[in-house]
């Protein structure tokens, strides 16, 4: 058992066990660990004023940082445990390698200090403080906002040791077991490394929690009015489920016909359409005089978008390759010079409507606009040409998926990415690796990778006019 094992099993007990028996091959690679990793390394490198080395050499020579140190250790009597501190730091006192001692120190990205900071502290401390033969009273929290790097210390007193013993020992436990059942909390699936494994399972097993819109919270309260899977849910009676939902108070029937109605199409494969909608009849007005799609890459960390790109399209029959993509990059965050561009573009077709995906895109465009002093009446015909796809298609179908992201409805539609396993956690750690190596193939990739998210935001307004069109 070791410190990475203690991280998972936080978030996820199941995590945690599949971390130390899953079948690797199962595990994907996940983007979000090695942004994490690199953002780790850049801050504590500030922290350091550059001065980190790793292993025990390190300490030994007195650096400021060490990194890359494991320590092994005997918990209690028969558990031994292993530590794999992110960053010791250099700080007065004695221990076996002089007039000095190491304090265990976390990255956190965000505000919030969690509990996997404090007892990722606590547990180093325990085995760092025996190692080194010195108490460790304190840890440190390093974060950064704004480029500035901020210190939280943390008292490490008995409360908390004692709490991450006890801990420890239900991750022991949890280790020497089964494995555990997926987390009621399917959010936390999103950025892990073993989600594809478990979502398999999952559907084998119609959990409530793949249809959309069904939480931890409304699964048990499904799961104690009887209905324990997607295929209950699906043939149970909506205005009796109604009466069980109220919660939800006035939407209870509305949201008792949606999971129904949605358990339906996720096992049978077949879309749902809500009739009582007009909205699709606009989309069609709408983009008869041709229009643009739009999406942006950004580093929502630092505030950053790093790439705005714009397709247009002239009318639906040209061809895929004919179209214009328009990729408009802004390195330095120079904010005002893409901004300026983006305004051009957007001004030299008035008619034409701005398709996009999601909230992102539409806010940003406000706020280019107040940047660059735009009257309000400008703002006002800008933002009304905004088309949030995203929100058309929930409201016009139900579709036979476990969520409504592009990636999924346009995977679903026959849509394909040029470049295989891609997501926005992806374009961020390229984006990333181009910021420290200047390589332009990130770059290249990157613009990759918008394009086809253009196209595959094409591709659903397709699907809502085509089905428009039959109906008629
Ligand atoms: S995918 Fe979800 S349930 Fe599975 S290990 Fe990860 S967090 Fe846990």
């Amino acid at each position: 058992m070791n410190s990475l094992h203690l991280k998972s099993f936080i978030r996820c007990k199941r995590k945690a066990w599949l971390d130390f028996k899953g079948k690797k091959s199962y595990e994907v690679w996940s983007p979000h660990k090695a942004i994490e990793k690199i953002n780790q390394f850049q801050i504590f490198y500030e922290f350091c004023n550059s001065e980190i080395y790793t292993g025990l050499k390190a300490c030994k020579n007195g650096y400021q940082g060490v990194i890359g140190l494991k320590i092994k250790g005997n918990l209690f009597q028969n558990i031994n445990a292993e530590i794999h501190p992110q960053l010791l730091v250099k700080t007065q006192g004695k221990s076996i390698w002089g007039q000095y001692k190491y304090l265990p120190a976390v990255y956190k990205l965000g505000h919030k200090t969690t509990r996997e900071h404090l007892f990722d502290l606590a547990f180093s401390s325990v085995l760092l403080g025996t190692f080194q033969e010195s108490k460790i009273e304190k840890g440190l929290v390093i974060s950064s906002f704004d480029k500035q790097v901020n210190v939280e210390e943390i008292y490490l007193n008995k409360k908390l040791r004692k709490k991450v013993l006890n801990v420890l020992l239900s991750l022991n436990e949890c280790l020497e077991g089964f494995m555990p059942e997926i987390t009621q909390d399917r959010k936390k699936c999103t950025i892990c490394s073993w989600q594809k494994f478990c979502d398999k399972e999952a559907k084998e097993n119609g959990y409530l929690t793949d249809i959309d819109g069904i939480g931890s919270k409304t699964a048990s309260l499904l799961i104690t009015n009887g209905i324990s899977d997607t295929q209950t849910l699906a043939s149970h009676n909506e205005k009796q489920l109604g009466e069980k939902l109220s919660k939800f108070n006035d939407q209870k029937y509305e949201k008792a016909s949606v999971f129904v109605k949605q358990a339906q199409a996720y096992i049978s494969g077949e879309p749902h359409r809500i009739f009582n909608k007009n909205d699709t009849n606009d989309l069609l007005e709408k983009t008869s005089p041709g229009f643009y799609i739009f999406d942006i890459e950004s580093n929502p960390d630092n505030k950053h978008d790093f790439l705005y790109g714009f397709l247009e399209i002239n009318n639906l029959f040209t061809k895929k390759e004919d179209l214009i993509y328009r990729p408009i990059l802004n390195l330095k965050n120079n904010k005002r010079e893409s901004h300026k561009q983006i305004i051009e573009i957007l001004f030299s077709q008035k008619e034409w409507p701005v398709l996009h995906y999601g909230e992102t895109e539409k806010v940003a465009i406000i706020n280019i606009a107040k940047n660059l002093n735009l009257s309000f009446v400008e703002i006002d015909s800008l933002v009304s040409r905004f088309i949030d796809l995203h929100s058309l298609i929930r409201k016009s179908w139900i579709l036979p998926l476990k969520n409504y992201s592009l990636k999924t409805v346009s995977s679903w539609l026959g849509f394909e990415w040029m470049q295989k396993n891609v997501s926005g956690s992806k374009a961020l750690y390229w984006w990333i690796q181009y910021q420290i190596t200047e390589n332009e193939i990130f770059l290249k990739k990157i613009i990759q990778y918008n394009k086809d998210d253009c196209l595959a935001t094409l591709k659903i307004a397709e699907y809502l006019i085509k089905n428009q069109l039959k109906k008629n």
